[in-house]
């Protein structure tokens, strides 16, 4: 018999916020080998090494035996699940709901959700939460990711829309990177980083960074900023500028409010004060000052170590002051750009998937923007009340005030911070149910009900990427087993809804189930035609226009392309047109190091895995560069307190213990310690001192956040470390 022809299929890359093109080669109905695209303008044909492996986890060898193949039900609480078919999983799903609305409220439940999912899958939940059960209790993973970015755009530019693209990285003088570790995180942006340097070694590269990590490689000048001070070291920064007559008076003059309030904030930010507080040295100070007021052009480009902040809205703003300060945005290599973590992190901001968001960029908080949402979905209100964040949502979970968890496409169980605190939200809640793609997640075993999805290289839709480019998620098999895709599961759970709480009435959701590619498109619509008059206005850019390739937002109608840059006529979003300068004061770490607790522990990634490994850990190939968890510190430590290199020892916060082997890392500043986040209990094992499954790193971390984006603080923990007596 002669083999199936091989088919291409182009689609984008399913890890990170670079947003790579690729192209996925399929025959027989299997993923059979992926390439970079070389004509999507984020990558150019490249791939790092998760991109270039795609294909390997998604074979049936590999992947079969840890995907979610059909809907199963568990009749008791740590039992085996049982299959159950599609119908009864949503009927049971839809009554139990239905049921813990009317006794308790529509507040009695909660979604939580993921920047992994497709624009369509956020459009479809956020209208199913907000505008079919009544609640605003919907929030996602990346709560974790880029909230303070989003609130520290909004707070100083007036709109959540990154004002640079990643062309700016070759047309940049100086770049700025702060608490990002591209090298690792964001592979394919730092090659191109690389190359732009390679071919002008004059460009000046800065990286702030608490670890020396393998991005600090490429630096000319690297700041070691103690965790949690980066709002300190932004306001020295711009006491120097101001001392030296770095300032771009012309520009603070005609586009911007509020630089006096700033001035006198950051007069008490002394060289002398910054440098023994952050850690840093004051000549070094003064270059990074320099190179970045006075280089024609200078890029930031910033990450979760600025994010993942109890401060994170402050340090957001106050790296956007430096650019407004010195007019290093709105041209061509300048601007403040921040990196999203997860391919869709910025299409589910784009929708309203958040709590405190509604479609098209708009605010809950805004009685005009929910006026305009209940019109686009044909509902009398929209409700005002805010919704739970994602610390809130299990919080209010684990209190019994929440008492249904919808999660789709994530791992909380493992990625939320203070894990015990979520185990309890999983375990009392009345009705759990999981919507994912592999039934491996430590989320799954609490689930009533697992539903599966389709994944990559199935799904159809679309993604935003760090540079708010839209591209094209494109099928190239079937989906597994029984999967179905989320926004169809979403869909089909509203309609079912809809029979209960609105009985009579026409349908919210008239989406065609199939052909997907229907339906999908249908909601791609709805949500284009929800951004008109918006910041992100994307009424040009029809679907037809996108199957030829990528566009920028916005792109509204009439345009003949989406925009690359923005405010490039110095006209901001606000209601004035005037960038506002944040005088935020610095605040201090929320749980500082003390005697009993004297380490500050910092997280992070690794270069080959992501996330909770559901994808990466089914490959071997990719724990060659790291193959097991281990916990960084520095020498002088290991010294002091008697500890050798791979010894296991016992690292404990106030909430929790783990236990895990030391290795040595000088690239680390004394009293601070490193762990990635991604290894989970499969790979730690045993149990704790009071009898509890060891999770993984996020047993110890804080449910501390910032109080603007409500991002928590997983950058820093304040950890005390012994030895493993072993019998
Ligand atoms: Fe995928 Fe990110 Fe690597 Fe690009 S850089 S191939 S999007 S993981």
């Amino acid at each position: 018999m002669r083999a199936a022809p091989v088919t291409q299929t182009r689609s984008t890359c399913p890890y990170c916020g670079v947003g790579c093109g690729v192209i996925i080669e399929a025959q027989d109905g299997r993923i059979t080998g992926v390439q970079g695209d070389p004509l999507h303008p984020a990558n150019f044909g490249k791939l790092c090494t998760k991109g270039s492996t795609l294909h390997l986890t998604a074979t049936a060898e590999v992947t079969r035996q840890a995907r979610l193949l059909q809907p199963l039900q568990r009749l008791a609480r740590g039992a085996q699940p049982v299959p159950i078919g599609w119908d009864a999983a949503l009927d049971q799903a839809s009554k139990q709901l239905a049921r813990i609305i009317t006794d308790h409220g529509s507040d009695a439940v909660g979604f939580y959700l993921s920047g992994q999912l497709l624009t369509e899958d956020y459009y479809a939940f956020n209208k199913l939460v907000k505008g079919l059960i009544g609640t605003n209790n919907l929030d996602t993973n990346s709560r974790l990711c880029m909230s303070s970015a989003v609130a520290g755009y909004k707070a100083t530019l007036g709109a959540d829309a990154p004002p640079a693209c990643y062309e700016d990285i070759e047309r940049a003088h100086c770049v700025f990177l702060v608490g990002s570790n591209a090298a690792w995180a964001h592979p394919i942006l730092f090659r191109r980083l690389e190359a732009a340097k390679a071919a002008n070694p004059a460009m000046k590269i800065i990286v702030a960074d608490p670890r020396r990590t393998d991005t600090a490689s490429l630096a000319d000048l690297f700041l070691p900023v103690a965790p949690g001070t980066d709002v300190l070291m932004f306001q020295g920064l711009l006491h120097l500028m101001l001392w030296e007559g770095w300032i771009d008076h012309h520009y603070i003059a005609d586009h911007t409010t509020g630089f006096d309030a700033l001035k006198r904030l950051v007069r008490d930010a002394t060289p002398e004060r910054v440098a023994q507080e952050c850690g840093l040295r004051e000549a070094d100070l003064l270059q990074a000052a320099r190179w970045f007021a006075q280089s024609p052009a200078t890029l930031s480009l910033y990450c979760q170590g600025l994010n993942q902040s109890s401060s994170g809205t402050a340090k957001n703003a106050a790296l956007i002051n430096l650019h407004l300060a010195t007019g290093q945005i709105g041209r061509p290599g300048a601007g403040p750009l921040s990196l999203t973590g997860q391919p869709n992190a910025m299409g589910g901001r784009e929708v309203g998937g958040m709590a405190n968001l509604l479609s098209g960029h708009r605010d809950l908080a805004n009685a005009a923007h929910r006026a305009e949402v209940a019109a686009l979905w044909g509902i009398p209100a929209v409700p005002s009340a805010p919704g739970k964040t994602a610390v809130e949502m299990f919080e209010a979970a684990a209190d019994g005030e929440i008492k249904a968890l919808w999660i789709a496409c994530t791992n909380p169980a493992q990625s939320m911070p203070d894990q015990r605190t979520v185990q309890r939200a999983l375990e009392r809640a009345e009705l759990v149910v999981v919507q994912e793609a592999f039934a491996t997640t430590e989320t799954a075993r609490h689930a009533h009900l697992l539903l599966p999805a389709t994944t990559w290289g199935e799904k159809i839709g679309t993604v935003t990427n760090s540079e708010r480019r839209i591209s094209r998620v494109r099928a190239a098999v079937p989906a597994a087993g029984a999967a179905r895709h989320d926004w169809q599961i979403a869909v089909q759970l509203a309609q079912r809804l809809e029979t209960r709480l609105r009985p009579g009435r026409p349908t919210l959701f008239p989406y065609a189930i199939e052909p997907a590619s229907a339906g999908a498109q249908a909601l791609w619509e709805e949500h284009r035609a929800s951004t008109a008059g918006r910041d992100l206005d994307i009424t040009g850019l029809s679907w037809e226009r996108l199957e030829q390739g990528p566009q920028q937002w916005p792109m509204p109608h009439g345009a003949a392309q989406g925009q690359s840059r923005l405010y490039t006529d110095g006209v901001f979003s606000t209601p004035d047109g005037r960038a506002r300068f944040d005088a935020s004061p610095y605040r201090p770490l929320s749980e500082p190091v003390d005697a009993r607790y004297p380490f500050s522990l910092t997280t992070g990634r690794l270069r080959d895995q992501w996330h909770g490994m559901s994808r990466t850990g089914t490959l071997g190939r990719l724990f060659a560069h790291a193959p097991e968890p281990r916990m960084h510190m520095h020498p002088q430590d290991m010294q002091r307190r008697g500890f050798a290199d791979g010894e296991l020892v016992q690292v404990s916060s106030r909430r929790g213990a783990l236990r895990v082997v030391l290795q040595a890392d000088d690239q680390l500043a004394p009293t601070r310690l490193f762990m990635a986040m991604h290894w989970g209990s499969e790979f730690l094992g045993g149990r704790g001192e009071d009898g509890q499954p060891l999770l993984g790193i996020n047993a110890l971390t804080q449910p501390a956040f910032c109080p603007v984006s409500k991002q928590p603080e997983l950058k820093h923990t304040a950890v005390k470390i012994a030895k493993v007596e072993l019998p």
